[in-house]
């Protein structure tokens, strides 16, 4: 095993992995304190907390977690997500990865300042916020976001998996707050169903590039113009065929009835756009077809 860690050896994960890219692989996590839906998202490259992770890297990391909080709403695990980190305070596994559940741990700030009053806490918009006060300070912390904002603890004196132990304490659930010895039939078939649940709506790659193209789309705020071959594109010039991206969302919705309307408000396609692109897919999927209609529809909804 490489370095003797786990994360860097894909065989011990394969089981768990429900999507994986260049850089980053999300696995379903041992040890599920929730009924299912407890995910890790960590990057290929092996390196020891997001402190020490690259700008680009952590700016894709932001951006796979934001996917992986509306595929686990649209899998049916709630809109609710907390999200941690053990900044090599904690961590049982020496390679940087960040904890979602799908659970509101709603006193989780107040047990933090219980647990080390005197450390030093910060709020950050950004994980590479993080990165940037970690490259300064070079300490370890604790990292966790209750709201849209992160916080981070600097220099607690905390136990191994102590966010395991903390969120599984007040889900009620202590049983389950050491992945080791947790009922491992009982995880097993959690993880599972987890895996079989999730990995559809991550896998398939239209699905996959028309992700892209929202995600370029609103950091674009919709700013779109046709190109010479008629096709449309974003202000900035992307690269690719947004039509196509958009018969990926359709695509999704005939592979995933019901999911796509949560999906347009998720990641913030106008809901009239959304609607005309559903409408223009209600036919049973051709894509010819529904290129032509989508075009059309597309143009005339956003006046172009
Ligand atoms: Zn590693
Ligand atoms: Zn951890």
């Amino acid at each position: 095993m490489k370095n003797d860690c786990v994360f860097c050896e894909q065989a011990l994960f394969e089981d768990r992995l429900i999507f994986e890219n260049e850089r980053f692989n999300i696995v379903a996590s041992l040890g599920q304190i929730t009924d299912g839906g407890y995910l890790l998202i960590f990057p290929k490259r092996h390196v020891s907390c997001i402190g020490e992770m690259k700008v680009p890297e952590l700016e894709e990391m932001e951006r796979l977690k934001d996917v992986a909080f509306s595929r686990l709403a649209a899998g049916g695990y709630g809109e609710s997500v907390s999200l941690f980190e053990h900044g090599i305070v904690g961590q049982t596994i020496n390679h940087a990865h960040l904890h979602l559940i799908p659970a509101v741990l709603g006193s989780l700030d107040d047990r933090l300042m219980d647990d080390f009053p005197g450390n030093l806490m910060m709020l950050s918009g950004a994980l590479t916020d993080i990165r940037e006060k970690y490259q300064v300070f070079k300490k370890p912390y604790l990292l966790w976001n209750p709201e849209k904002v992160y916080r981070t603890c600097w220099e607690p004196n905390a136990p191994k998996q102590y966010f395991r132990t903390v969120a599984a304490q007040l889900l009620k659930r202590p049983e389950r707050a050491d992945w080791k010895v947790m009922d491992r039939d009982i995880d097993r078939s959690l993880w599972e169903d987890t895996v079989a649940r999730l990995s559809p709506y991550f896998s398939h790659p239209m699905v996959r590039a028309y992700e892209e193209f929202l995600y370029n789309l609103r950091n674009s705020r919709y700013s779109w113009k046709i190109t010479e071959e008629g096709h449309l594109r974003t202000a900035d010039n992307l690269g690719y065929d947004p039509i196509m991206a958009v018969c990926a969302f359709v695509k999704w919705k005939h592979c995933y009835p019901g999911a796509e309307m949560l999906y347009a408000r998720e990641i913030g396609l106008p809901e009239e756009l959304a609607i005309a692109i559903i409408k223009a897919s209600d036919n049973s999927w051709n894509k010819e077809k529904a290129i032509q209609e989508i075009r059309e529809d597309l143009f005339s909804t956003v006046g172009l």
